[in-house]
């Protein structure tokens, strides 16, 4: 253990996460037997086949299926599941990716399903070369569309569970995949946040993805999960278009130790724990004047509850953007706290309580509190206009390195 925390090293804010497991934060706190198992196996050489065996035994363990494997990330691994629904196992096909020319190559995904995770999903899988088909309206997807978009092109069905995607409207997960089997179509499930590792095969799916960065506590990863010769496939994708989405020894010994991990966490005391600290910030939130806060279940079901803290711009004298601005940016030297702002034009938040270490929750109170306090007592209410907001952090990415 170094004496000094890397972050003042290399004059890092010693930022508290209350956003969620995000890329952009460093995703998650990698849990002890992942962290132990990286630092193990960097000074060793391994047979990376054999590695990579070891994972599949691990992912099909974990997830119920025939074989698995590990890649970068999950996106990557979206890129090299639909090149394997291309390609097969034909060596010269992988290395021709990714021109598709003669190839299936198109990709049947619901319009409300094309997210953003820090990157376009539908590039994602136009990176294998393939084509994006997207099926039905933004809001609204049926099953006899998708049976329609589904032609003698079709390569695969991308089907998306996240917290980004269209919540409602869209075409139920047994549907899906009856439409896309019917039609002799693999189905491939982006899972990449969700803690549920079996029920996707179970359901039908030929291959699910997941993040091992994420829930799981790894190192940046992507796991991999589903039947045998289409895991096989998207593993040859390394003598190919996986090059450049190469992961190391480190990811993959990684990902294992954190599956074997979480097999063993007790998940309950973790959720009760995290209940302690939304209660704590539910109780102080709502004694003040504008602010409403309410314990909010996790859209696509996880078991895992947030904060969502709902401010009236008008009583509190702080908008929700100009509140979680001012948390990110202390004045006085204090610790930046960031929270979940992705719907805050919607005058909303979230308290995040999954990536807390112990006394932190009460850092988040006492910020809360401070900047709460601080608006009620200014000579002028802190109301940034939104458009403003959003140039602004714009104009700031492109300002980078500076
Ligand atoms: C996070 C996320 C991804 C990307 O996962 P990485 O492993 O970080 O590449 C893909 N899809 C969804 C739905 C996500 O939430």
């Amino acid at each position: 253990m170094a004496t000094m925390d890397i972050r003042s090293r290399y004059a890092l804010r010693p930022v508290i996460n209350v956003s969620g497991t995000m890329t952009s934060l460093g995703a998650s706190m990698a849990v002890a037997p992942a962290v132990d198992a990286v630092a193990e196996i960097l000074p060793q050489f391994v047979e990376i086949d054999d590695l990579q065996r070891r994972a599949s035994a691990a992912i099909a363990a974990a997830c119920g299926s025939e074989a698995g494997y590990v890649t970068a990330s999950c996106s990557a691994a979206i890129t090299l599941t639909i090149a394997a629904t291309m390609t097969g196992d034909d060596l010269g096909l992988i290395e021709r990716l990714p021109d598709t020319r003669g190839l299936k190559n198109e990709v049947v995904v619901q319009t409300g399903h094309l997210v953003n995770y820090g990157a376009p999903l539908d590039q994602a899988i136009r990176l294998s070369g393939a084509k994006v088909v997207p099926v039905g309206a933004a809001t609204e997807a049926h099953g006899y569309q998708l049976a329609a978009a589904i032609n003698d092109a079709t390569a695969a069905a991308l089907f998306v569970v996240s917290h980004h995607t269209q919540q409602y409207g869209m075409v139920p997960f047994e549907e899906f995949v009856a439409v896309a089997h019917d039609k002799g179509v693999p189905v491939i499930v982006d899972a990449a946040s969700e803690y549920d590792l079996t029920s996707f095969i179970r359901r039908g799916a030929d291959i699910v993805l997941y993040s091992a960065h994420k829930f799981l506590g790894g190192p940046t990863a992507g796991i991999v999960a589903g039947r045998k010769p289409l895991v096989r496939a998207a593993w040859l994708q390394n003598g190919g278009i996986g090059r450049g989405f190469k992961v190391g020894k480190e990811g993959i010994a990684g990902a294992i130790a954190a599956l074997h991990a979480w097999a063993t966490r007790d998940h309950a005391a973790v959720r009760a724990r995290e209940r302690g600290y939304l209660d704590l910030w539910l109780a102080t939130l709502n004694t003040f004047n504008g602010i409403r806060a309410s314990i909010d279940p996790d859209p696509t079901g996880n078991p895992l509850d947030r904060l969502k803290v709902h401010v009236d711009a008008g009583a509190a004298r702080i908008t929700a953007w100009d509140l979680v601005d001012a948390l990110a940016n202390p004045r006085n030297g204090e610790r930046p706290v960031i929270a979940r702002d992705h719907e805050v034009e919607q005058h909303f938040f979230f308290l995040d309580p999954c990536n807390l270490k112990p006394g932190e929750e009460a850092v988040v109170m006492e910020r809360l509190v401070a900047e709460l306090t601080d608006a009620r007592h200014a000579d002028t209410p802190r109301v940034t206009p939104f458009a403003t907001r959003d140039a602004r952090r714009t104009a700031s990415r492109l300002r980078w390195p500076d």
